[in-house]
């Protein structure tokens, strides 16, 4: 067996996936090392002696042997923390799930991303605290735009760059239209004041300032649908999580 480097690592697990008959692996995203799977021997045994290290949103201090490729093994926990709120709640379960799944998708496997494991605690927390877990998404979704490829203007308009006039968004400029230059674009997306407000706000908000943000129903609505067709039509990829969190959207009616 090839030895990685001895390290310890702030840890947030993203999922777990079964591996024969008594191993785990165990994806987490790492502040130090990007993403990274896991191997981790007799997870599945009975009398495993970390399992509080790997249940369902946990993130703590762990020490590992870090592989460069393949899979790393983590040695011992050190500090331990839950998002309790997630076990318990439903929908902040799916949310926050879909959510990690989404970072998943859009990094590759040991890329040091650690703004983004900052913002997913962040994120995290306060879904576990309490805060609208679809907004939450939402704000990650927006953000997260960019590593996928997708990098919208929200600033001012695609062709003038005037900030002064009503905003629509186009798909064929990829981004904010200003009124005078609607007739560019016959299939924009004829979005609200409203709407276009939010997520322009999504894009720039930073979520460790976040004290309040209160959207009403018929807004979170449109925001859900535009955002579902930015992904559907320019990234290309939904995560299976999604679905389930479209089911939930149904039973709010
Ligand atoms: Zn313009």
């Amino acid at each position: 067996m090839a030895t990685g480097d001895r390290a310890d690592f702030n840890g947030i697990l993203l999922y777990t996936k079964d591996y024969r008959e008594r191993d785990l692996l165990v994806k987490f995203l790492t502040r130090e090392f990007g993403k990274k799977m896991f191997l981790v021997r007799g997870a599945k045994r009975p009398k495993f002696k970390m399992r509080a290290a790997i249940l369902p949103f946990t993130y703590g201090l762990y020490g590992g042997d870090i592989q460069s490729n393949g899979l790393s093994y983590i040695i011992n926990d050190k500090r331990l923390d839950h998002f309790q709120a997630m076990a318990e709640d439903i929908a902040k379960n799916a949310y926050a799930t879909y959510i990690m799944s989404l970072i998943d998708l859009a990094f590759q496997d040991g890329e040091p991303i650690p703004a983004w494991y900052d913002k997913l605690l962040v994120g995290l927390n306060l879904i576990n605290e309490g805060f609208d877990a679809e907004i939450i998404a939402n704000i990650f979704e927006i953000q997260l735009l960019k590593p996928f490829g997708v990098a919208p203007n929200w600033v001012d308009c695609a062709i003038c760059h005037r900030r002064d006039l009503p905003f629509d968004y186009s798909e064929t400029y990829g981004g904010l239209l200003c009124q005078n230059h609607w007739d560019k674009d016959p299939y924009r997306l004829h979005l609200d004041p409203r709407t276009i407000y939010y997520l322009r706000l999504f894009s720039v908000v930073d979520l460790s300032k976040l004290t309040h943000i209160k959207v009403n129903d018929t807004t979170k609505k449109t925001l859900r649908q535009v955002i579902d067709q930015i992904y559907v039509r320019s990234v290309g990829v939904t995560p299976k999580s999604k679905r389930f969190i479209d089911q939930l959207g149904k039973f709010k009616i």
